[in-house]
């Protein structure tokens, strides 16, 4: 994936500028940055879900020539507090997945149930089919959002903060979770992300966006260093080398007299 030159402007504000971001086949890259840096902007403008200028290309293919159903069988998007229709059921929510490939009036196919349980069972979600989506807990729920995006079958998948509402351990066994589907079905992935040290464990590349603009991009020791962080995040942090990527700990003021 290739994007050149994003910008979105949102209420006449011109929110993110001049965004460019490569994300190669089989790729996790994470974009950081302070609340209102414009993550959340980027992500929805390369899912087609709000107007932007600039370019975004797929295999050297401009999305904009794409029609909506072939884009969305290409790109699945987690938005982070998916709108979850009440009462609704896990199995039914999964199957909306399959939205792209159901014809204008018609009926899901045998095929997209069978695509549905498949990922159902490749999630470990196939005892809460038949329950209602809220009555999971987060843990769950993140999971079953992951479920819909699956089932959407595309290559690429953008993940909004898919952690923000969980536990530490929860924390861990979703984002264990993607990269096992990452690694399995050849995913190629684009998230956000809040917790700093979580995010450079596991992404392969960071993108560091700060009002609207791209101040840094590299591998996760080259974004997560003390300098850009104090000077974009406005904090005290010190960075210690960790086994799987930098480790980012807040510091305190030290109080003097
Ligand atoms: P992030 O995900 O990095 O926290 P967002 O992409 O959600 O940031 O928001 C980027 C900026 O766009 C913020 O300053 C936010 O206030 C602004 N914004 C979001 N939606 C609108 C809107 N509908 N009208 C005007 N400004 C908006
Ligand atoms: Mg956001």
């Amino acid at each position: 994936m290739a994007v050149r030159g994003l910008g979105v402007r949102l209420g006449g504000v011109p929110v993110v500028r001049g965004v460019d971001l490569d994300v190669s086949d089989g790729e996790w890259v994470t974009i950081i940055g302070p609340n209102g840096a414009g993550k959340s902007t980027v992500l929805r403008a390369v899912g087609g879900l709000v107007a932007y200028t600039g370019n975004v290309e797929l295999d050297g293919v401009d999305v904009a020539a794409l029609s909506r159903r072939d884009r969305a069988r290409t790109v699945a998007t987690v938005m982070q507090q998916p709108v979850v229709p009440p009462g609704m059921r896990v199995i039914d929510y999964v199957l909306l997945g399959r939205t792209p490939y159901i014809p204008p009036l018609g009926r899901e196919s045998a095929s997209d149930l069978s695509v549905v349980d498949e990922v159902l069972a490749a999630l470990d979600l196939e005892s809460f089919a038949g329950r209602r989506l809220d009555t999971l807990s987060g843990g769950e729920r993140q999971r079953v959002f992951l479920a819909r995006a699956l089932a959407q079958g595309g290559r690429i998948l953008l993940l909004d903060e898919p952690t923000s509402a969980l536990d530490i351990g929860h924390q861990q066994e979703v984002l264990d979770l993607i990269d096992r589907l990452r690694g399995e079905r050849g995913l190629t992935v684009l998230s956000t992300m809040h917790d700093l040290s979580i995010a450079g464990e596991y992404a392969d590349r960071m993108v560091l966006l700060d009002d609207g603009i791209v101040v840094a991009a590299g591998a996760p020791r080259e974004v997560l260093t003390e300098e850009l962080l104090a000077k974009h995040y406005r904090v005290r942090v010190k960075v210690i080398a960790g086994e799987h990527g930098p480790l980012v700990v807040p510091v305190r003021e030290r109080h003097t007299g």
